[in-house]
């Protein structure tokens, strides 16, 4: 399949589609993008890299990070998590306190801050020195050593974070948060401000592309169980309350952020990538989904 000349259509047919959203803006660092940025990239299974725009420019993956904790969670403990984590797509908002209220502490799914921030507690069972650790792991999945926290994005993340704040107190009070919460949403806020380019993101995925198996050298970061679950969490899971509408009108398995990021996976095939910081009402960005939907009309690849 050609697709340089897939991804140059794309790059062409989205133009129209350029101030459609808003860039996020709850935090300067993340207001002050250029709206105007687009980045795609895919790998496939054979290392062949195809990429367009501003593919390798970094910018703040924000929510995607949460596929990284989740799979950190998921080496150390899998059964136990599904305890108080659930799996079912929230159709509320990412910070919805009135969902979690109803469900009386225990989170809809590991996507939405509260599942997200419960991973994080998990990971602290295990985890020496869990910021370091969890940069490494990323590196490692994307295959570089260049990537870092952007300290200013997680300090902003934190003054302002005051809806997570009542999360994490409310999961609390009802017992499924065990330790500090200080430090949970401190992990949480540097784990959101990690900043990737595409061709990072895409690398950094395609083991989920590998039935959990990292390509080249073979390693294995998850079970092929476990990366078919962790797809099957993308796919209902993986766009805030617009799982469903992707699901129809992209078809594959992902996550996105508020940065405009998103990072999508066809199994046995490729991981793809891409940025557009402006996002629709639902947080997700309006050229990425766009951009993903053209590729897998044009290419026919989707899990469907
Ligand atoms: N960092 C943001 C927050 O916790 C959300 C990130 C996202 O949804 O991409 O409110």
């Amino acid at each position: 399949m050609d697709f340089e000349k897939i991804l140059a259509e794309i790059s062409d047919e989205i133009q129209p589609f350029f101030g459609e959203g808003k860039v996020a803006n709850y935090i300067p660092a993340l207001a002050n993008v250029d709206p105007r940025k687009f980045g795609m990239a895919l790998v496939t299974l054979d290392n062949e890299l195809f990429e367009i725009g501003d593919s390798r420019e970094k910018f703040s993956i924000q929510s995607i990070s949460k596929v990284y904790s989740l799979c950190m969670a998921l080496q150390q403990e899998d059964q136990a998590l599904w305890k108080r984590v659930g799996l079912e797509p929230s159709g509320n908002p990412f910070n919805s306190l009135v969902q979690l209220e109803y469900e009386k502490g225990i989170p809809r799914n590991p996507f939405i801050n509260a599942g997200a921030l419960v991973v994080i507690d998990v990971l602290l069972n295990h985890l020496k020195n869990p910021k370091a650790e969890i940069l490494d792991f990323v590196r490692m999945l994307a295959g570089v050593d260049d990537i870092y926290y952007d300290y200013a994005v997680a300090k902003s993340e934190r003054e302002t974070g005051f809806t997570n704040a009542a999360l994490i107190n409310f999961m609390r009070s009802h017992k499924n948060i065990h330790h500090p919460i200080d430090q949970i949403l401190d992990v949480y806020y540097h784990q959101c401000s990690i900043a990737m380019s595409c061709v990072e993101l895409a690398n950094s995925l395609l083991f989920q592309a590998n039935n959990g198996l990292e390509r080249g050298s073979k390693k294995r970061i998850l079970a092929a169980n476990q990366a078919k679950r962790l797809n099957a969490i993308m796919l209902t899971c993986g766009f805030y309350d617009e799982a469903g509408e992707f699901a129809f009108r992209v078809g594959v398995p992902g996550k996105s952020g508020v940065g405009g990021g998103i990072v999508g996976v066809i199994p046995n095939e490729l991981a793809i990538a891409v940025w557009s910081p402006e996002l629709n009402n639902h947080g997700n960005s309006v050229l990425g989904i766009k951009a993903l939907e053209l590729f897998t009309k044009k290419t026919g690849l989707s899990i469907f």
